[in-house]
């Protein structure tokens, strides 16, 4: 996964960049990359957070109004520095790109471009793809000449081409700033608007939050597969998509990877979790379960966790202290490493627990790393009896579109049976939400949902997931 920023502004944007970037860290702490353009781009990216990617100095060096940033969380490509975004090309005119998301039909697509467009591709990032497939595409156009619906027709054709997840934001130089989703909507991308002493700005963004943040108020929420570019003089076009599909918006960006205070197709994300804990109530009621108190795994769980307590009518406390200066435990690449963080960062608060029966609940749960070492800290801590909840079902089936879920081995409940999982984990229970209350969670929205019910909307076949898990693996020994 990843967060991506655009900006057309009426002053210098790098700075805004840089911030609108702190506020999508969440979404990618891999890498971090800004292009900015005012007569030729200038872009500072590499590995690591934001904050140390970027210094005043560097920041000083992104000249220009109009911008792109990328923070990235690998779920597709090696770590080398040079596979951070943005990246950009000369012609025609002068593109620069940030994405978001997973394309299915990559192998087709480097073969196209190689073999009928002539283009070395250079990396395996599948933003070289997307960047090379419109470049293609637009040169087939008047160049003299070309005008917005010259650009929206390249980026049906792109939408025609480019099979998956993507949400894409490009600056073309002397032209506007560009933002597209892909035909299913999978990936979320918003216009935010900011007036000024009779002067406007304009930024794309991944997430309602960020452009909040920043002062802007959201202009629209891109529909699946439209596309909106801002000219040079700062005017409003749009699109609709070129191709219609049925929506499938991510499920997992309300599950577990946006902030809660974004919104998504008009519900907030805070709103969504503390519903879905809601309805997490009645798997309690069916086994005759009531625990003393409920907490959850911070930070990702408390809005769930507060919504099953209100309905169970427990209190709900703050059962763990999360340290934030240790790094992320999911993304280490052995277990021992990923338990011996999981310890690390969080410890349990003995008089919340201690002779008490707890409810534990967590996000969604993966490999069952986390809530093995939970359920282990919370005996330890006196708990008499620990019920294990995952807001999101079981988790059975690879994402192909960029949540980093994408080997089979490594999703528990794909593997085991959910009495085998509770065994593994150690828990007196364990309680998944279904998939029927996640969606009666949502209605009118078409979701995208499968991690949980092996329904792909894109079609991709047997064969791309086997090969997207085997690319994945590859990159993971690579590091
Ligand atoms: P597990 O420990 O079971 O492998 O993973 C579940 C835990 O990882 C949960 O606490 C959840 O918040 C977190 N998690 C779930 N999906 C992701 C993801 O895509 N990336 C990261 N970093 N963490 C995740
Ligand atoms: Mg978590």
């Amino acid at each position: 996964m990843c967060g991506i920023i655009g900006v057309s502004s009426y002053d210098e944007c790098a700075t805004e960049l840089f911030l609108g970037m702190n506020a999508l860290q969440h979404r990618g702490q891999d890498a971090a990359g800004i292009v900015t353009f005012s007569d030729h781009f200038r872009l500072v990216k590499g590995n690591g957070l934001v904050s140390q990617v970027f210094t005043a100095e560097n920041l000083a060096g992104l000249p220009g109004r109009c911008g792109l940033g990328h923070v990235r969380y690998a779920t597709q490509g090696t770590l080398e520095p040079s596979m951070a975004q943005p990246f950009y090309m000369n012609y025609p005119f002068g593109i620069a790109m940030v994405h978001n998301g997973n394309v299915d039909n990559s192998a087709e697509l480097a073969r196209w471009l190689h073999d009928e467009q002539y283009r070395l591709i250079e990396t395996t990032n599948d933003l070289e793809l997307i960047l090379y497939a419109f470049a293609s595409e637009l040169e087939r156009k008047p160049l003299p000449t070309i005008g917005i619906e010259d650009v929206f027709d390249a980026v049906g054709a792109v939408q025609r081409r480019v099979q998956g997840a993507f949400a894409v934001i490009a600056l073309i130089a002397g032209k506007g700033l560009l933002g597209f989703r892909d035909p299913y909507g999978i990936r979320p991308l918003f216009l935010g608007r900011r007036s000024e002493a009779g002067r406007t700005a304009w930024a794309f963004a991944s997430e309602t939050s960020c452009l909040e943040m920043l002062g802007y108020t959201i202009d629209r929420e891109l529909a699946a597969g439209e596309a909106v570019m801002i000219d040079t003089a700062g005017q409003v076009h749009t699109r609709p998509a070129a191709v219609t599909r049925k929506h499938a918006f991510c499920v997992f960006e309300y599950i577990y990877f946006a902030r809660e205070d974004s919104t998504f197709n008009g519900i907030l994300v805070a709103d969504a979790r503390e519903t879905m804990g809601r309805r997490l109530a009645a798997r309690f009621r069916e086994r005759g379960l009531m625990p003393d108190v409920v907490i959850d795994v911070p930070a990702s769980a408390s809005f769930f966790a507060q919504g099953l307590a209100e309905e169970l009518g427990v209190p709900y406390r703050q059962g763990f202290v999360k340290n934030k200066y240790v790094g992320r435990s999911f993304i280490k690449p052995t277990q021992a490493e990923r338990s011996r963080t999981v310890r690390l960062k969080l410890n349990p608060i003995q008089s919340v627990v201690q002779g008490k029966k707890v409810a534990v609940v967590d996000d969604s749960i993966v490999r069952g790393t986390t809530s093995k070492r939970i359920v282990e800290l919370l005996r330890k801590a006196g708990a008499t009896a620990i019920y294990c909840v995952s807001a999101a079902p079981p988790l059975r089936f690879p994402c192909v579109y960029g949540i980093d879920m994408s080997v089979k081995t490594e999703l528990i409940a794909g593997m085991m049976s959910l009495e085998e999982v509770a065994a593994f984990i150690g828990a007196d229970e364990l309680i998944y939400q279904t998939l029927e209350d996640v969606e009666a969670c949502f209605p009118g929205t078409g979701l995208c949902a499968a991690c949980f019910s092996g329904t792909y909307p894109t079609g991709i076949s047997p064969e791309s997931i086997d090969r997207i898990e085997r690319e994945r693996l590859a990159a993971k020994k690579a590091g």
